[in-house]
């Protein structure tokens, strides 16, 4: 990790680099992706926890990282290459740091404060960490259409508002994060403390490893990257992003005056479409130019090898 360019790539896995989606990936994105992860300190910015993040880097072949961050920014971990699978230690002072924002409850005591609400559903306890709270809700039309009056749910506004209030009244400092999976058709929520999501994990990875901000660049897709993508970092949203969440995004960063930090992808990078690792890696060289020839020189080896 004595890499002396100092860049730092800090990804969102699915639908990101992972092509678990419905959109075509091109093919020389991800062996491209390892080729360049050498060049400089990767971290795998994720929903999952340590576990989902081992099986996405075996199933589908990307680069072990040097760093992940996990349940959706409550966990970070220094991540190991050993010949038996990656091994992931975890920063304890990150946890420390967050907890306050709990009061020191975990999931499961956030959890009693919200059992009567009917629009969501308790996720399976792998899927809950210490300070991630998980639902899903099969409603996701109160995402976008509440539907006729007589049989109109709530939206997820009123949702959110309403959780936010009762948490609000038992000193708990949130952050609730709606995003959906299009492939399941399903809604998500995530409970996280206030100060844990992905942008404030990212910050704090950053200040540790010393990194200067010019040489970070945030990659998401989805809601759960909204905060990231739309924070200030250089942030690029790859081109297979749904167009809700562009257009979001876009609004955010026009409202925050940050337009120019956030790069929707485009394609054409290199005769590649934009797509996942693609979009991450024609994002990487928008904002620093100097790692084209790393592009130039990674895909050449890539025909030589094919
Ligand atoms: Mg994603």
């Amino acid at each position: 990790m004595n890499r002396k360019n100092r860049i730092l790539l800090c990804s969102d896995l699915d639908r990101t680099v992972l092509p678990n989606g419905k959109e075509e990936e091109s093919p020389p994105a991800r062996p491209l992706l390892r080729k360049i992860a050498k060049q400089l300190i990767l971290a795998y910015v994720s929903g999952r926890d340590r576990h989902l993040l081992s099986d996405a880097i075996s199933e589908y072949a990307i680069p072990v990282p040097d760093f992940a961050i996990g349940d959706v920014g409550t966990s970070i971990y220094t991540v190991r290459e050993k010949a038996s699978g990656p091994v992931f230690e975890k920063w304890e002072e990150w946890e420390k740091r967050i907890a306050g924002d709990w009061k020191g409850m975990d999931y499961r005591a956030v959890s009693e404060f919200l059992k009567d609400l009917k629009e969501i559903r308790l996720q399976a306890p792998e899927s809950q960490n210490t300070y991630k709270l998980s639902y899903f809700s099969e409603q996701i039309s109160i995402f976008s259409d509440p539907g006729p009056a007589e049989t109109r749910c709530r939206t997820a506004a009123e949702l959110i508002k309403e959780i936010d209030q009762r948490l609000a009244d038992q000193g708990v400092k949130a952050n609730i994060i709606w995003s959906v999976d299009d492939m399941k058709g399903v809604g998500l929520l995530d409970i996280i403390p206030e100060k844990a999501t992905k942008f404030h994990a990212v910050n704090f990875l950053k200040e540790k490893l010393g990194i200067e901000e010019k040489k970070v660049v945030y990659a998401g897709d989805s809601g759960n990257d909204l905060p990231a993508l739309t924070g200030g970092l250089q942030a690029v949203l790859v081109k297979n992003a749904a167009e809700e969440v562009r257009q979001m995004a876009l609004a955010e960063v026009k409202r925050k005056g940050n337009k120019e930090k956030l790069y929707p992808a485009r394609g054409n990078f290199f005769g590649m479409n934009g797509n996942y690792a693609a979009g991450v890696l024609e994002g990487l060289c928008h904002f620093l130019p100097e790692t084209e020839t790393w592009m130039k020189s990674g895909l050449q080896e890539i025909e030589n090898e094919g």
